[in-house]
């Protein structure tokens, strides 16, 4: 039996695209060896990454004058490199922040803009109180958002979905003809989104795309060939485009487990499919929560719960680690909140079944009753 598996990164992958590496795994392609072991410039290889690339194209209808990049460093780095691309020097970016990612993402860019001449601007932050204890429970409304945005800045740069404190940012943004440049990490593939609204959309692989390693990088043509040249190669998307994300050696296993998730998708229906399972899950786990309001507290407010990573309390730290154990016990892992938060997580991300939710549901429906 698999286990129940709600981490909120590197998280639960698709058994079958898990099941179909191990078939693969010595023999791909019938060349007596793993995918692995293939040169990333043959023809074996290379039929995996276009696969990969062409099924996001797909799958999110992305749009022919954006580019699809595959890139290393995870969406820390992005954090710097979104920067380094985009931020020319005298000029300013715009930060709305929303959560602990935000906050990273802004003052990495704090620090580029000064070795570059430019800076970075918190335009709207959500926090309430100060320093680690800042609390993050909302999110803003598009009026406020929109009003926030320098029409003059660079680009403005946002956290679709903070991972952490569980405040998701459902409506894209309004910000006229500025760059809009989303951190889409934890909520990217659970649902179709329009593209066309975005210069710059960047993701992890270890949540809903596949193992950690890989990072997906969506931005609009022109917006990658207007960015600077005078940072090294390696960091400027323009590199990367043309070489189509070959410049340097990806990393193979993690596209070739991509592709395999992404064929996963397809398969089960495309993104509608993945997006009714999802608002099922989410509508069954807040469900539970708020049928005992007197135990279970979601801190975000409701019209900014997260599809994706699910936070709560319960009425003290011994309780949560009781529920932890409970849990283990039903061979559940992954439900500690964040260290810096602490409290309950669960993530529900796309491989995470209907039915694992459904056994949590029963499971903390069960603990309220018996405790209170
Ligand atoms: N942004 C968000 C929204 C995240 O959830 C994470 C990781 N959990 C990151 C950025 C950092 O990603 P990485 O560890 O891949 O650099």
């Amino acid at each position: 039996m698999r286990t129940i598996n709600f981490n909120a990164g590197p998280a639960a992958l698709p058994l079958p695209a898990l099941e179909r590496a191990q078939r693969e795994l010595l023999d791909f392609a019938q060349s007596g060896m793993s995918v692995m072991e293939h040169s990333h410039r043959g023809k074996q290889y290379e039929a995996v990454h276009d696969e990969a690339l062409s099924l996001i194209r797909e799958l999110l209808g992305v749009p022919d004058d954006y580019d699809v990049l595959f890139l290393q460093g995870g969406a820390t780095q992005q954090f710097a490199m979104v920067p380094m691309n985009l931020l020319p020097a005298g000029k300013s970016a715009d930060y709305v922040v929303t959560g602990a990612w935000g906050e990273k993402a802004f003052s990495e860019a704090k620090t580029v803009g000064k070795m570059l001449g430019a800076t970075a601007r918190l335009a709207l932050s959500t926090g309430v109180g100060d320093g680690k204890e800042k609390s993050y429970t909302r999110a803003p409304s598009s009026s406020e958002f929109t009003s926030a945005v320098d029409p003059a800045a660079a680009y403005v740069h946002y956290t679709s979905n903070e991972t952490i404190h569980g405040v998701e940012i459902f409506d894209v943004p309004s910000v006229g003809a500025v760059p809009l440049v989303c951190d889409m990490s934890s909520d990217f593939l659970w649902r179709k989104v329009d593209v066309s609204k975005f210069g710059l959309i960047y993701a992890g692989a270890q949540k809903n795309l596949g193992p950690s390693g890989v990072t997906v990088v969506i931005a609009k043509k022109s917006l990658v060939a207007s960015g600077r040249s005078d940072i090294p190669k390696i960091f400027q998307y323009r590199v990367h485009a043309e070489n189509k994300s070959l410049y340097n050696t990806p990393p193979t296993f993690g596209v070739y487990l991509a592709r395999n998730v992404l064929s996963w998708i397809k398969d089960s229906g495309g993104l509608a499919q993945i997006e009714a399972w999802n608002r099922e899950k989410a509508r069954l786990l807040y469900g539970a929560l708020d049928a005992h309001p007197d135990f279970y507290r979601c801190p975000v407010e409701k019209s900014a719960r997260s599809v994706m990573n699910v936070v709560f309390r319960l009425p003290t730290e011994a309780l949560e680690e009781e529920l932890i154990a409970a849990a283990k016990a039903a061979k559940m892992v992954g439900i500690k909140g964040h260290r810096s938060v602490g409290g309950i997580r669960v993530s529900t991300y796309n491989a995470v079944s209907v039915e694992w939710v459904q056994a949590l549901v029963n499971l903390l429906d069960e603990f309220a009753r018996a405790r209170r």
